[in-house]
């Protein structure tokens, strides 16, 4: 990818509009823009002289002809979204037009700009770092408050900064070690290692309370992948329709009915739920439920949370035990449902098998909710997640490498306590300085960024 040449694209979503936006970066972009805007009498305006912020009336023309009547706002280097020259044109927001202007702009110049390529220029130009890179994306995608708080508090840098500061501590102590290496005349390592372990602890301690809180805060945004699982009939669509409010899934009397995996995303009270509602689990000659039924196992294994519902009006069975086997090492709440029947299971049976809560409930009777939704917040949000100035990891990516960083730090703690030589420390916290490198993409390979900007959309 060129990164020096003028790039342009359409930045509104597809569609009829009022307004839509061709926005366009790089050196050309100003030219670009003088040589196809005109006032209405077909006369240039001299858009090239126009000075940066500023906005100016006029008409796109493609050669004699009249397309749309414009604004066309001018960014000039590095005040601007690439720090490069930047021009947008707000004309009519019809997809003809936009299509028709942002030919006329390639043909006057430009090449049409890769999905997010606007932003990776703004990174590569050094005008944000990776973690503002992903938190422009975030913000776009943000469908709740907590998500579009924590994305906004990403982009002016919460996290870059407390990466920065982190770093330069780490980068602090290894200089000083090499320092004392190379002189030790002037710089004394005498008790320097249980200086260095505080330190070290402390950096540790605040980035195990920050993995913690950014695990919860991912849920908060994302929301629970939550399986509901149980055999034939015990009442999962029931129970799917009691979460959804309304009749989603087919409840029927007849066994095996539900073979596809049925998704939902529910809020309870500010809980995101993704709800899956699967195949009950039991031995089928039927293709199609076997294939669900496979499913339901590999939903079970992916879930954040299963719901795994038994019918305490029957006794248990094997299906039943299986189940209850599964989850015993997993996140998982069981409800013991259809207890407006004649229940003949108790939870003291349930404990002979499983270890998780309990909840009584009556999925037909919309009986039992509020205390699951107690139960999924005390297991999920156990920390409270509302100081929005709080700094959480939720991207994926930025957290892995952190948990990586914090990893080489509990080495240098662990090469202390083993009376190692302080090489061996630096070596660690070069490590971990590098793996913090990795989350505001100071060192990025290509193939990364290619990645992460490639899922961006088109004019971002
Ligand atoms: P699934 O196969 O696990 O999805 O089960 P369904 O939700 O389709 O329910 C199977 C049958 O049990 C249906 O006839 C439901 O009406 C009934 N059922 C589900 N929950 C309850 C409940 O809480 N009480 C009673 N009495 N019946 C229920």
């Amino acid at each position: 990818m060129n990164t020096r040449d003028t790039i342009a694209a359409i930045a509104t979503a597809p569609g009829n509009s009022g307004i839509g936006i061709i926005r366009i970066s790089g050196n050309d972009s100003i030219l670009t823009a003088d040589r196809i805007i005109k006032n209405r009498k077909g006369k240039k305006i001299h858009i090239i002289d126009k000075a940066s912020h500023t906005i100016s009336y006029g008409f796109v023309f493609d050669d004699e002809k009249c397309i749309d009547e414009v604004l066309v706002s001018v960014f000039r280097s590095p005040k601007s979204y690439t720090a490069e020259d930047c021009v947008e044109i707000n004309c009519h927001g019809g997809m003809y037009v936009l299509n028709r202007i942002l030919e006329i702009v390639i043909k006057n110049g430009a090449r049409l700009a890769e999905p997010g390529e606007f932003t990776r220029r703004a990174f590569l130009n050094g005008r944000i770092d990776l973690t503002q890179s992903e938190a422009v994306m975030d913000i776009i995608s943000s469908e709740n408050e907590f998500s579009i708080t924590n994305s906004i508090n990403q982009l002016r840098g919460n996290v870059r900064n407390m990466i920065i500061d982190l770093r330069n501590d780490l980068l602090n102590e290894c200089a000083f070690i090499e320092a004392a290496l190379d002189d030790p005349e002037h710089y004394s390592l005498d008790g320097y290692s249980k200086t260095l372990r505080k330190k070290m602890t402390g950096i540790k301690d605040r980035a195990d309370e920050l993995i913690k809180l950014s695990k919860d805060a991912r849920f908060l945004k994302e929301g629970i992948k939550v399986t509901i699982m149980g055999r034939p009939n015990a009442g999962k669509s029931s129970l799917l329709n009691m979460l959804l409010g309304y009749e989603r899934a087919i409840v029927t009397k007849e066994e095996g009915t539900t073979r596809d995996v049925i998704e939902e995303r529910i809020s309870l009270d500010g809980i995101v739920l993704n709800l899956m509602d699967t195949a009950g689990i039991r031995n089928s000659d039927n293709e199609a439920e076997r294939l669900g039924i496979i499913k339901t196992w590999e939903n079970g294994e992916k879930a954040d949370l299963i719901l795994l519902i038994i019918d305490s009006s029957e006794k248990i069975n094997e299906y039943d035990k299986k189940l209850l086997e599964f989850i015993n090492d997993r996140p998982a709440i069981i409800l013991l449902n259809k207890n407006d029947l004649n229940t003949v299971i108790e939870e003291t049976e349930i404990k002979k098998y499983s270890d998780r809560d309990c909840v009584s409930i009556s999925a037909k009777n919309n009986k039992g909710l509020d205390k699951l939704k107690k139960l999924i917040r005390l297991m999920f949000y156990e920390n409270k997640i509302s100081d929005n100035n709080q700094i959480y990891l939720t991207n994926i990516r930025q957290l892995d490498s952190f948990i990586k960083a914090r990893d080489s730090i509990a080495l240098v703690i662990e090469a202390i306590d083993s009376g190692m030589t302080e090489d061996v420390f630096t070596v660690d916290m070069m490590n971990a300085y590098e793996e913090l490198g990795k989350i505001i993409g100071e060192s990025t390979d290509d193939a990364l960024a290619d990645k992460i900007f490639a899922d961006f959309c088109m004019g971002k």
